[in-house]
C-alpha cells in the first residue's frame, strides 16, 4: 500500500461566532506525501490544520487521519475524551512558537510524552529521545535547557519531540516564521530528511522555495476555501488562478 490516502477531509466548516473560517473543505494527503498549504495570512491555514487533529473541532465534514474517522455531518454528540486522545495521538504538531517545557532539559522535553502519555518505560524513552535528538542533530544538547537554544534548535527539539510520539502524520504550521533567516535553513533540512523517509506531512509555510523542492503538492487557500491545487512546481511556477497569481508575485 503506498497509495493510500493518511489525511481526508470532506466538506469541514468551521466558523467563529458567525464568521466562516472554513467553508467547505475537501482535501486528501496520500501516505508519504508532503502537502504546502499555502495562502494569505487569515484565509484559513492553521485552523485547517488545527482541525486535522482536532485542536480545532469543526462544525460539519469529515476527517480521517489513517483508520480513524469522525463524520461532524452525523454526529451531534462531540467525539469523547478517548475518542479526542486518540485522533489526536496520530498526529505529531510542530507550531511557530515551540512550545517547550523550559524547566525540563532537552532529553527530558522529547521523553515526555512517551512516558507520560504511552507509559514507555524510562530506559527506553531515554534511548529514544537518544535517536530523535541524533537525527535532529542535536545529540550533544540532551542536557541542556530550552532556554539555551537558539530558536533554531529549539525547534528541532520541538521536531523530535513530536516524533518521539510515533505520529502517522506530522503538521507544521509555520515552523520557521519565528526564527531569524541564518536559522530557518536547519529546520527546513531536518523536515526535508524526514520527507527523504517517507513521513506524510501537512505543513503550512511561507517558503515557497522550499514548498516547490520538497511538497509533492501545494494547496492555495484564500478566504476558507481552497481556490487551487496540483503538483508543488506546477502551482508555485504556473498558478492557474488570479488570486494564486497575486498572492505568489509577493515572493519574487
Ligand atoms: P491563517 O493561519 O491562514 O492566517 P487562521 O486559521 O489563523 O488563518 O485564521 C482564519 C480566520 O479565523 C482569521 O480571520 C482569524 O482571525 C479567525 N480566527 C482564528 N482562530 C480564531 C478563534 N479562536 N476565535 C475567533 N476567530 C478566530
Ligand atoms: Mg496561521
Amino acid at each position: 500500500m503506498t497509495n493510500d490516502t493518511m489525511i481526508e477531509l470532506i466538506g469541514v466548516q468551521k466558523s467563529f461566532g458567525d464568521f466562516p473560517v472554513l467553508k467547505d473543505i475537501t482535501l486528501n494527503v496520500k501516505r508519504g506525501d508532503v502537502v504546502a498549504l499555502i495562502g494569505p495570512s487569515g484565509s484559513g491555514k492553521s485552523t485547517l490544520l488545527r482541525s486535522v487533529n482536532l485542536l480545532t473541532v469543526p462544525e460539519k465534514g469529515f476527517i480521517r487521519v489513517g483508520s480513524q474517522a469522525i463524520d461532524f455531518s452525523t454526529t451531534r454528540n462531540l467525539p469523547g475524551d478517548k475518542e479526542l486522545a486518540s485522533f489526536r495521538a496520530r498526529t505529531g504538531m510542530v507550531f511557530q512558537s515551540f512550545n517547550l517545557f523550559p524547566h525540563m532539559t532537552v532529553e527530558q522535553n522529547v521523553m515526555e510524552g512517551p512516558v507520560t502519555v504511552l507509559r514507555t518505560p524510562k530506559a527506553d524513552a531515554k534511548a529514544i529521545a537518544h535517536d530523535l535528538l541524533t537525527k535532529v542533530g542535536l545529540a550533544d544538547k540532551a542536557t541542556a535547557h530550552p532556554d539555551s537554544l537558539s530558536g533554531g534548535q529549539k525547534q528541532r527539539v520541538a521536531i523530535a519531540r513530536a516524533l518521539a510520539m510515533k505520529p502517522e502524520v506530522m503538521l507544521f504550521d509555520e515552523a520557521t516564521s519565528a526564527l531569524d533567516p541564518e536559522l530557518v535553513g536547519e529546520v527546513l533540512s531536518v523536515i526535508r530528511s524526514l520527507a527523504a523517509e517517507g513521513m506524510t506531512m501537512l505543513l503550512v509555510t511561507h517558503e515557497m522555495a522550499f514548498a516547490r523542492d520538497v511538497a509533492d503538492r501545494v494547496i492555495f487557500m484564500r478566504d476558507g476555501c481552497v481556490v487551487e491545487e496540483g503538483e508543488a512546481r506546477q502551482v508555485i511556477d504556473h498558478p492557474k488562478e488570479p488570486a494564486t497569481q497575486a498572492f505568489l508575485s509577493h515572493f519574487h
